[in-house]
């Protein structure tokens, strides 16, 4: 059944928006380097030169639901595997032997194979092995999202992947996540069941106006910060990138409209950090650093129990930047900045 509006949603349609003066910074033909310059200098005042490095550990990538630019979508014919919770304990021992102290639990949307109960369990036997774990999966109701953070759960990402809702509709054609106001309140049910770390995004490219999902993932950030301000909110703007699904961007987001993107949300945002992944190439993700940038991941792997025994299962998505962590951090040095491979929220 359809859940009715969230906050959120109800805060679009009826109240002023937060964040109008993107809409100029996200116009074509803006002057990039200024706004470069301009995001740069605002990083640097509230985020200082440290940047956070995490790695997904993707646990399952069974789903039942059917999206079509997902290489984990229902109906597709590839190797599917659920670890087992030792299995994730070794996944994530051989990362925290790679550096890394934030740990992100990525799975499809498959209720019985990745059920509330095999996350609760999966973050208990985390909880000793990592100091600082978040989840990336399907949307819980509050009193899950409770009990994971009982357990010691401290960050949930759901990504809208787009804002536009006859869009929404259209790639995402069944399943849990068909449903668009599950999916948008979904944050809020986290923060109010005292999740510390809210993570939205856009997949940009799954529309045909970028700049509209940019305005609108920052419009969320902001109204998540003024909502629960005792919340840390971050956001990614990850491009689509080639999977087993075949799928093509609408629109093609180029290099140069995608850094514009990054810039005009650090200058709108100021506090919120700003997240990406390795489906950008290293060239790229290096500049990005250096303006807008505040947490990374590296070496990652997108199959579940790829980083041991890569090769058994269907990736997510192919990643771009293939550098080893010590390789990211070593950049990160170079270009004077600190790698932070514990951060402020860790529990221990
Ligand atoms: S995007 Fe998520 S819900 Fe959709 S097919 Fe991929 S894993 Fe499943």
């Amino acid at each position: 059944m359809s859940q009715p509006p969230g906050r959120f949603a109800q805060h679009l349609a009826t109240e002023a928006w937060l964040v109008p003066e993107i809409d100029a910074l996200l116009a074509p033909g803006v002057d990039l380097e200024e706004l470069a310059q301009r995001a740069r200098e605002v990083t640097l005042q509230r985020f200082g030169r440290a940047v956070r490095l995490f790695a997904p550990l993707y646990v399952s990538n069974a789903c039942l639901s059917s999206c079509t630019y997902c290489g984990f979508s229902k109906g597709l014919d590839v190797a599917r595997k659920t670890l087992t919770v030792d299995e994730v304990v070794a996944e994530a021992r051989s990362l925290v032997q790679k550096g890394f102290r934030h740990l992100l639990l990525v799975s499809g949307e498959h209720r019985v194979e990745v059920s509330a109960d095999y996350l609760m369990a999966c973050v208990e036997a985390l909880r000793p092995v990592v100091p600082s774990l978040s989840i990336e999966t399907q949307t819980w109701s509050d009193d899950t999202y409770a009990r994971l953070v009982e357990a010691g759960l401290e960050g949930v990402v759901h990504y809208q992947e787009t804002y536009d809702r006859v869009r929404y509709g259209e790639v995402h054609t069944a399943g849990w996540k068909r449903d668009y106001d599950r999916r948008l309140a979904s944050t809020e049910r986290a923060a109010e069941a005292g999740v510390r770390r809210l993570g939205i995004g856009a997949l940009l490219g799954l529309s045909n106006d970028w700049r509209a999902d940019v305005r609108t993932v920052a419009e969320h950030a902001a109204w998540l910060q003024r909502t629960y301000w005792r919340t840390e909110v971050t956001v990614s703007l990850p491009r689509i990138k080639p999977s087993a699904s075949g799928f093509q961007p609408l629109v093609p987001v180029t290099d140069a409209e995608y850094v514009q993107a990054i810039a005009a949300l650090r200058v709108v945002a100021p506090e919120v950090g700003i997240v990406l992944s390795t489906r950008e190439p290293a060239a790229l993700r290096d500049g990005l650093v250096r303006i807008a940038v505040t947490t990374m991941s590296a070496g990652s792997s997108t199959e579940p129990g790829g980083y041991l025994a890569p090769g058994e299962a269907q990736e997510q998505f192919a990643i771009s930047d293939e550098r080893s962590p010590a390789e990211v951090a070593a950049m990160l040095e170079a270009a004077g900045y600190e790698p932070v491979w514990k951060d402020a929220f860790a529990l221990k």
